[in-house]
């Protein structure tokens, strides 16, 4: 405008001063040219001469102004298209912002190249119309540009952050700055707008919210501080796990995770790590407010500028305290025995290879002691694991008492316990030691007011004669105890040579039994009982034996288990008791009419058809029922109490008797007999055997035999094999002796011949 206005002066100047330098000559000249006719004077030509000079001046005066004026229009005009430069460059520069102007309508004016790529449109799309063709529908509404537009009229300025549209109707997050503009007369020109695309920052401020929220919602503690260890930031975690507050640490410092479980040298040392700008990882032992432990697996990291300079120390760790408890509880159970706390099979093996090299450079020798607890498996059955657990604890405790300290007890396994015993010098030492610690095992161990008896048997191995390794050498101690087990309770023996063989012979001879029916390998042999008053006979077991072509005479010790382990019993005891029926059925129509018992097992009594195979075998060969007494263990109904309640008054429905066999050995309490319907108690041999010279057994008999009597029930004392059993039991009146004194079991004729004599 100014320029425009400049120019037009300058050109009607130099029309003025043209027209005079044209006029003025002109005049001067037709007045000298009058005069020099009239005649000329002096004066005229001085006037001409004037006239001239001022036509001159005049020139050179609209010359320079022209000249000036036009100067400065130029310098104007190159500052005009300067500032339009710079403005272009401005609005062209401004990647992410839209800039432009709206007339005083608020319709657009002009478009910059930001706006373009902000909006999308091009200039031509877009110039003259209204503002709100920008915003998307709901702001259209609610006439969002409009009141932007006003509220910048009223004050000038006014500045929102919202959502914008682009032409392909997508919308982006945009801060909008709308001035009023003004004439210099203060006249209203419109408004220029500014529009930053805030996408980008709008990501950048929700990745960062989101990044705190982690940071502060983390499970893992969080702790940065600056570098002289000033606390800055604890996350939720830290007072969680530690118990203190973000003031604490603000207020205390890193003193708050110091323990004196690590010296303050080397907590200057990991101070001075992440100073020199290394990261470090440690596992460090806090006290928490309360004084509990905790275990964190910690990493620092030094924070670094620009310059590279660590300026914060970041501290993130995890509070490993439960892992740490479970790791060092494996490791507790992979080496010790949680019940009794003892080394278990593992670390009493480690153990043994130790104590290899002791026993090498000794004067003395290594014992294995493998050891297991007789009958425990009914132990648990009957009285429940609790009852079992407390025998395993008190065998342990007695156990650990009568070693030395350098010697090592441990559990091999369920029942099974371990020794290393040191400096033997001869074997009767260890001899003397297994009759000590079968004399301290508590024999009897009152749970729930239930008298257990507790027997064990011992197997030995020696280092170096029956093996050179852990393995062998408790591997040959296991043999000896199979082997102890066998010859009954409280037994112990050494490991020989050819034990080794009887323990693959197991293998095969359970293999062989299969075929044992089948091959009619069983036999049944006879054991008479007499009345101890009379010395009558009065009745036969009917025992079963196992004659194979490869093993012999094998007894029912040893292959009965088998037979209950593979459920073959059930078979097996069918044809045990078709055999005895049929030998009371023959012995009956003879001179020789005998009760019969016959040995029951335990998944035998618990068959469901047993009352009903008894019963039809019965009838089967027309024998009378009285005539049979089914003999079953007291642990085998003892189990289940109810149900062996059942079973038994089902069995006596039927008309045989009943006998607890091998009676008091473990679980005995005599009150119980009065729940069972029974008719004979058979006394265990381990009793009758010590019943003429151990005083503690001859009262336990007596109280039998009186317990019995008081419910009407008959006596048979098993395994009498000396006069003074005999007499003894007689004293004590004993109904029944049974044992090798009066006959061992016979083969059906030599019964015959034996009634015979
Ligand atoms: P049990 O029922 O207590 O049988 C008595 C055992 O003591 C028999 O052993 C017998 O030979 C033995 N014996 C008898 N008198 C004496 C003696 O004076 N001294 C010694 N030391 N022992 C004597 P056996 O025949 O080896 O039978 C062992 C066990 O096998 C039996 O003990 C019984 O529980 C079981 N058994 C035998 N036959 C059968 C059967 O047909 N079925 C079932 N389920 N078990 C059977
Ligand atoms: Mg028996
Ligand atoms: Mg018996």
């Amino acid at each position: 405008m100014r320029s425009h206005s400049s120019r037009k002066s300058i050109v009607v100047l130099a029309l003025v001063l043209f027209v005079c330098a044209a006029i003025t000559p002109a005049a001067l000249s037709a007045a000298a040219n009058a005069d020099a006719l009239a005649g000329s004077s002096p004066s005229n030509i001085l006037l001409a001469a004037a006239g001239y000079g001022l036509v001159v001046l005049v020139l050179v005066v609209a010359i320079m102004t022209i000249r000036r004026e036009t100067r400065r229009s130029r310098e104007l005009t190159d500052a005009l298209q300067e500032h339009k430069d710079l403005i272009q460059i401005f609005t062209d520069g401004v990647e992410n912002s839209a800039v432009f102007m709206l007339d005083p309508g608020g319709r657009v004016r002009n478009w910059n190249p930001g706006a373009e790529r902000l909006h999308g449109y091009k200039a031509r799309d877009i110039i003259g119309k209204p503002y709100a063709f920008l915003y998307p529908k709901d702001d259209i509404q609610t006439e969002k540009a409009e009141t932007g537009i006003k509220m910048a009229g009223a004050e000038g300025r006014h500045e929102s952050v919202g959502w914008l549209l682009r032409k392909n109707g997508s919308t982006f997050h945009a801060r909008s700055i709308i001035r009023s503009l003004k004439g210099p007369q203060g006249d209203h020109r419109g408004y220029s707008v500014v529009t930053r695309d805030m996408t980008d920052m709008k990501q950048a401020e929700e990745l960062l919210k989101k990044l705190s929220l982690s940071v502060e919602q983390s499970a893992d503690l969080v702790l940065i501080t600056d570098r002289n260890g000033k606390v800055e930031y604890v996350n939720k975690a830290v007072e969680d796990v530690t118990g203190y507050t973000r003031q604490d640490f603000m207020s205390r410092g890193m003193e708050l995770l110091q323990s004196e479980h690590h010296s303050p040298k080397a907590y200057r040392e990991m101070w001075n790590t992440v100073l020199s700008g290394f990261s470090f990882q440690a596992e460090l032992t806090i006290k928490k407010k309360g004084g509990e432990q905790v275990i964190l697996d910690e990493i620092v990291t030094p924070i670094t500028d620009a310059r590279g300079e660590v300026t914060h120390a970041l501290f993130t760790a995890s509070d490993v305290t439960p892992f740490k408890i479970m790791k060092e509880k494996l490791l507790y159970l992979t080496s010790y025995d949680e019940l009794t706390g003892l080394p278990n099979r593992s670390l009493f093996a480690e153990r043994m290879n130790r104590d290899r090299t002791r026993a090498s450079k000794g004067n003395g020798t290594m014992a294995i002691l493998a050891m297991d607890i007789d009958r425990f498996k009914y132990i648990n059955e009957i009285y429940g694991i609790e009852a079992g657990n407390k025998v395993l604890k008190q065998v342990a405790e007695s156990l650990s008492v009568s070693v030395s300290k350098s010697d090592t007890v441990c559990r091999l396994g369920s029942d099974e316990f371990g020794i290393i015993l040191h400096d033997i010098q001869k074997p009767s030492d260890i001899i003397l030691f297994v009759k000590m610690i079968m004399k301290n095992v508590p024999q009897i161990i009152m749970s729930g007011g239930e008298e257990i008896s507790v027997t064990m048997a011992v197997g030995i191995s020696m280092y170096p004669d029956d093996g050179k390794d852990a393995h062998t050498l408790m591997k040959n101690a296991d043999i000896a105890l199979s082997k102890a087990k066998g010859l009954g309770r409280n037994n112990y023996q050494f490991y020989t040579q050819d034990m080794n063989v009887g323990v693959t012979e197991l293998v095969f001879m359970e293999r062989r039994l299969v075929d044992a029916l089948k091959n009619k390998e069983y036999t049944l042999t006879y054991q008479p009982y007499c009345y101890l008053s009379s010395g009558r006979v009065a009745g036969t077991e009917a025992l079963l034996k196992w004659k194979n072509e490869e093993f012999g005479l094998v007894s029912p010790v040893k292959f009965i288990p088998m037979l209950e382990e593979t459920g073959m019993i059930i078979d097996v005891g069918k044809w045990v008791l078709r055999t005895a029926c049929e030998q009371i059925r023959l012995w009956d129509s003879s001179k020789y009419s005998l009760p019969m018992s016959v040995n029951l097992s335990g998944s035998q009594f618990r068959h469901e058809f047993l009352a009903e195979m008894v019963e039809t075998t019965i009838k089967e060969f027309g024998i009378d029922p009285r005539s049979l007494t089914l003999e079953i263990t007291e642990s085998i109904f003892m189990k289940d109490q109810e149900f062996a309640i059942r079973v038994l008054k089902r069995l006596k429905s039927i008309g045989v008797s009943i006998a607890i066999d091998d009676f008091g050995t473990g679980y005995s309490s005599l009150s119980y007999l009065k729940k069972f319907p029974v008719d004979f108690v058979k006394i265990d041999q381990s009793f009758v055997k010590d019943v003429a010279t151990d005083p503690d057994a001859t009262s336990l008999v007596t109280a039998i035999i009186n317990m019995a009597h008081s419910l009407n029930l008959k006596t048979i004392a098993e395994g009498v094999e000396t006069e003074d059993q005999w007499k003894i039991l007689r004293l004590l009146k004993c109904d029944m002796a049974q044992g090798y004194y009066f006959s061992p079991a016979l083969p059906p004729q030599d019964v015959e011949k034996f009634l015979h004599e």
